[in-house]
């Protein structure tokens, strides 16, 4: 039933497929529209996990030109996604997607949240003395800081932080709840649209999409909108789960989703059905 996709690598950073193969792919499963969102320039941190300084003209440029190409066929809009360490500003964008991917510290150490567990643990051991409450509350503490003052279009993987958890159990995710909710009622007065994340599921064996039915039923509870993205790294799986997001908007109340445009407005609301 979603025909749209607003959260889409290619193979400048860490995607697998170039974005004309996810166009096309789009093409085939009938998408109304496409939004492109590569890693955003993040010089000193994880730096290969944005685009290079010299490339983010170049993928500009692409992604406009497939914009135009396909113009009648399917609305492309062209994004970022951008972390919270990066100096991206967003300008000269169609729209772009928050994000928070690394604990940081002041001397300059930091760790991928969504990375290596071993290093993700060894580093809650150091700064946190390896208690995980305090880490979460400061993962999403700096998240909303950083929502609040890139006011993206949208709020990308909300709860990421269970990722590596689901293997290492180090926290009950109960414990996201509170500290969650509380950067919920910070990032709604700066962005009202978060995504509803398969992307862990389909690449990392994740039991349900980013956030959990609690915390979307709270963002419901707030106002907040959604909308429902496969963090697509493989045009094979542009899809992915969608399914299940849609199961879980129907658990946490919801009756529509909004999605990228068709025409002029970045944004349109669908029904759901
Ligand atoms: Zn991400
Ligand atoms: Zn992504």
């Amino acid at each position: 039933m979603i025909r749209s996709n607003p959260h889409t690598h290619s193979d400048y950073v860490d995607g697998k497929s170039p974005a004309r193969e996810t166009v096309e792919r789009a093409l085939k499963l009938g998408f109304e529209s496409l939004g492109f969102s590569e890693h955003a320039y993040q010089p000193g941190i994880d730096s290969f996990c944005g685009l290079s300084f010299e490339n983010r003209e170049k993928y500009l440029n692409e992604i406009r030109g497939l914009q135009r190409e396909y113009a009648g066929k399917i609305r492309i809009w062209v994004g970022l996604e951008i972390d919270r360490v990066s100096p991206e500003t967003g300008e000269g964008l169609d729209y772009f997607i928050g994000a928070s991917h690394y604990f940081t510290d002041e001397d300059g150490r930091y760790a991928a949240i969504d990375g290596d567990p071993d290093a993700l643990e060894s580093y809650v051991s150091t700064r946190f003395g390896g208690d995980w409450n305090r880490a979460i509350k400061r993962y999403f503490d700096d998240y909303a800081a950083a929502i609040e003052r890139q006011k993206p279009t949208l709020i990308a993987h909300f709860d990421l932080i269970r990722k590596n958890n689901t293997k290492r159990h180090w926290f009950d995710e109960d414990a996201l709840l509170e500290p969650g909710k509380a950067a919920m009622r910070r990032m709604i007065a700066c962005c009202d649209l978060m995504e509803i994340n398969t992307g862990g599921m389909v690449r990392s064996g994740q039991l349900s999409p980013y956030p959990t039915l609690d915390l979307l039923k709270y963002w419901r509870s707030l106002g907040g909108k959604v909308t429902v993205s496969s963090d697509c790294h493989n045009s094979l799986l542009l899809d992915g789960a969608f399914g299940e997001a849609e199961k879980l908007m129907r658990l946490a109340g919801y009756g529509e989703y909004t999605v990228l445009g068709t025409g002029e407005s970045l944004l349109e609301t669908r029904r759901l059905v």
